[in-house]
């Protein structure tokens, strides 16, 4: 059965372009590829929007959901938990940055982002800093759909037409590698670029919260990759001038760059660290916002105080979905995942140089 055609409003779309580029009609997925129900084949190169780590129809995965399936499937977050849960949140702090001790579940990426932008004012609101309201982000960051996600998005694409009904914030220009606008090489990078955060957190440090990023890549924003010099720079500088940080690991975490978290690459430990796509290896919807322990202490005191972090979803550490993500970080353990993309990602390099030699723009 098919229903007519815009009866299902497709998100991140153009309906009307589908009167002359019809859907896509999946039926079922293996491995890297998804069929249509002609039985075509399609290499899933997108990874479902960045969110398969192994595969359609991992064997494993599959299983994990189905066993905890016949268990349990969900129980409300709030004043219960459960097995997976716990298992997860211990494993995730394996992976985690030192300094990051506190796991917070949501049920997806711009949900994470949000908690984490929540979490950055009533960190100082509970300290008696209520002033501190103000997200500092970068040009061409991306964060999520929602409308707190929205306002620190540095794409207008996504944002233009909803300006009245978002928050002002402070925008930055951030890193371009591609079209330096100091006129460096990747070899002299000095990061002079990062003279524009500088200069915002000295201006507004005493009304701003955070400053969020993606680290290493602005993905949405075009795959722009940018130095680690700069995520250490910001990692000092939002010391210095006692701003949190938040890294936004949605897309570029669970090994996408190589270590398990992009953040490795520069050394440094965010204040809040936001994770979801590959954590379920794209099967389930899961995010969680990792914590360091003094920003979990700023809300921790008796219940009259009114200081808890009151933020929930229906959904927050659905039992599957935590299952699925014990089970993908299960993968990354027993089948040394990040070590056998070692040689993969050598081999592609190479043959992406010598196929594109003397192409500039690749
Ligand atoms: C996809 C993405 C998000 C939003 O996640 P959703 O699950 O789509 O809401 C946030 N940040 C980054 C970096 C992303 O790539």
């Amino acid at each position: 059965m098919s229903t007519a055609p815009g009866t299902i409003w497709h998100p991140c779309t153009q309906m009307k372009d589908h009167e002359t580029f019809p859907l896509i009609r999946i039926a079922r997925g293996q491995g890297i590829y998804l069929y249509d129900e002609a039985g075509n084949s399609y290499i899933d190169a997108i990874s479902s929007w960045w969110v398969n780590l192994f595969g359609h129809a991992n064997e494993r995965i599959i299983k994990a959901i189905s066993d905890q399936g016949r268990r349990l499937e969900h129980v409300i977050f709030a004043g219960f938990t459960h097995g997976p849960a716990e298992e997860l949140a211990a494993g995730l702090l394996e992976i985690a940055p030192v300094g990051l001790e506190h796991v917070f579940f949501a049920d997806n990426g711009s949900s994470a982002v949000e908690a984490a932008l929540k979490m950055s004012h009533g960190f100082f609101r509970n300290s008696g800093r209520p002033e501190r309201s103000k997200f500092v982000y970068l040009d061409h960051g991306y964060h999520g759909d929602t409308l707190g996600a929205l306002a620190v998005c540095g794409e207008e694409l996504y944002s233009e037409m909803f300006g009245p009904i978002m928050t002002e914030q402070i925008r930055v220009t951030g890193p371009d590698c591609f079209r330096c606008p100091h006129g460096r090489s990747r070899e002299e990078c000095g990061t002079e670029c990062f003279a524009a955060m500088e200069q915002a957190l000295s201006e507004h440090a005493h009304e701003v919260a955070a400053v969020i990023a993606e680290p290493m890549v602005q993905c949405a924003g075009g795959f722009r990759m940018y130095p680690a010099e700069y995520l250490r720079r910001l990692r000092e500088a939002t010391r210095r001038h006692g701003v949190l940080l938040i890294l936004d690991e949605i897309a570029v975490g669970f090994g996408r760059t190589g270590p398990m978290l992009a953040e490795e690459h520069a050394g440094v430990a965010a204040d809040l660290v936001c994770l979801s796509k590959g954590i379920t290896s794209g099967t389930l919807p899961l995010s969680v916002v990792l914590a360091t322990e003094e920003i979990y202490r700023a809300f921790y005191h008796d219940y009259v105080e009114l200081k808890a972090f009151l933020h929930s979803h229906s959904y927050s550490g659905n039992a599957l979905a935590c299952a699925a993500a014990v089970e993908t970080l299960r993968i990354f353990r027993e089948e040394h995942v990040l070590e056998r993309n070692v040689p993969r990602y050598t081999l592609l390099q190479r043959l992406v140089r010598e196929r594109f030699a003397g192409e500039p723009h690749v």
